[in-house]
């Protein structure tokens, strides 16, 4: 049977993954990931309060359990293996290995201790391992006007209670009294989801103010309607701006403050950037993700980091459909099993360890400490 090699288990390799074994039955898939457990951003950058959004890996477990799709954790394309030796093990190769290093802003000040990207501070909430929670302090600036931005202050806005139901272990906005949310564009060119800015206004202990409020459209509406938001005993303060260009980012050895281009400056024990993602795929692959012969790319690492989790599906579907074309029938090439690769049911001991240590209120207990990781799934049956 043809082999098919997926590097990348978040979303991208994942419904390539489905697409293709829909497609072409008689492929022999396997699907590797850096990590010994799969499902990339879904675990380590969806908020964990969006419980919701995350069940979108129940989806993806059906691939392993029940379509015979492989999994082999804890290799690392590039570092345990060469892609020249995955080419020659296998008919197809898919490169969906993501694209989420935080991009920078570019002002001065920006290394000062206590400014962080989004990117780096949603895998720590989220548990990645070896990932530290920085301490907020009293006052923090967000600069960004995303979704994830909005994931942030919500969460930042969030007491302990309102954390019921998710799988974050800390309370990320412990001690915070003042959240400014900063974009350089007019509230009109947001690209926040109304949805998102809906959600604030069940916030149970954040006052809500927006300024700078010109426009129409829907996000002014959400806008509109959160101005005021006043729950009371609140102890916390959200406040949104619009139209500030960052100019500088102040402060000796920590973060101060943030300096904007028309004079305002806004004082923050920490900034957080969340204005994007960066790195470049490095290849220009075609719509239906070829590369060269048998070498294909999928999601971010195709597109640029940009887009939804079913933005992904889409994309991987044109892929999947192009793979099937081009693979061989009959038998293939023999595919590798890499030494001190872990598997599914390593995933799966893993998972159990997570939820059987969730504390109440919590759905688990994540697994932090990549050892550990390591020594759960590669436990047998036997112990
Ligand atoms: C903070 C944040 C919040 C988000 N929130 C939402 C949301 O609420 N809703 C939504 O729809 N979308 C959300 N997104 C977007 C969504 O996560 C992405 O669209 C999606 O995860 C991209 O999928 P991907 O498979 O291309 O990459 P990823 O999810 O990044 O998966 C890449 C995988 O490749 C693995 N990998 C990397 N390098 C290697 C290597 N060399 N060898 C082997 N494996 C490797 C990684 O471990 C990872 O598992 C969010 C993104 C971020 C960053």
């Amino acid at each position: 049977m043809p082999s098919v090699a997926i590097f990348g288990a978040g979303p991208s390799g994942c419904y390539v993954a489905q697409a293709l074994a829909k497609a072409r039955p008689d492929a022999d898939i396997t699907i590797f990931d850096a990590l010994p457990v799969p499902y990339g951003l879904v675990r380590y950058g969806v908020a964990a309060d969006h419980q919701g959004t995350k069940g979108v890996i129940r989806q993806f477990e059906r691939l392993f359990e029940r379509q015979g799709i492989g999994f082999q954790g804890h290799v690392t394309l590039g570092r345990d293996v060469t892609l020249d030796a995955v080419r020659a093990a296998y008919d197809a190769v898919v490169l969906a290995t993501g694209l989420s290093r935080d991009r920078r802003l570019g002002i001065p000040g920006e290394d000062l201790v206590g400014v962080h990207g989004s990117g780096a501070v949603t895998r720590a909430w989220n548990g990645f391992p070896g990932a530290e929670a920085p301490r907020m302090g009293r006052r923090v600036v967000v600069i960004g006007n995303g979704n994830v931005a909005i994931d942030l202050v919500r969460l930042l806005a969030k007491g302990a209670s309102e954390l019921h139901g998710s799988d974050i272990l800390i309370e990320p906005g412990a001690g915070v009294q003042d959240i400014t949310i900063v974009g350089r564009s007019p509230a009109e060119v947001a690209k926040f989801d109304p949805v998102m800015l809906k959600e604030l206004a069940r916030l149970e202990g954040c006052a809500i103010t927006v300024s700078d409020l010109t426009g129409e459209g829907k996000v002014i509406e959400a806008l509109d309607s959160l101005h005021g938001h006043a729950p009371a005993g609140s102890t916390k303060r959200l406040c949104f701006r619009f139209g500030l260009v960052p100019d500088r980012i102040l402060g000796t050895e920590r973060v101060e403050g943030v300096a904007f281009a028309d004079g305002t400056v806004i004082a923050a024990d920490t900034v957080l950037t969340a204005i994007g993602f960066d790195g470049e795929p490095g290849w220009s692959a075609s719509d239906d993700g070829l590369l060269a012969p048998g070498l294909y790319a999928a999601g971010w690492v195709r597109r640029g980091p940009r887009g939804t989790i079913p933005e992904n599906r889409t994309d991987a579907q044109a892929i999947a459909a192009r793979i099937a074309a081009d693979l061989p029938e009959g038998p293939g090439k023999p595919g590798l099993v890499m030494p001190g690769a872990t598997d599914y049911a390593g995933w799966q001991r893993i998972d159990a360890a997570e939820r059987a240590a969730a504390p109440e209120g919590r759905v688990r207990a994540k697994i932090t400490d990549h050892a550990r990781m390591l020594t759960l799934a590669r436990q047998t049956g036997e112990r």
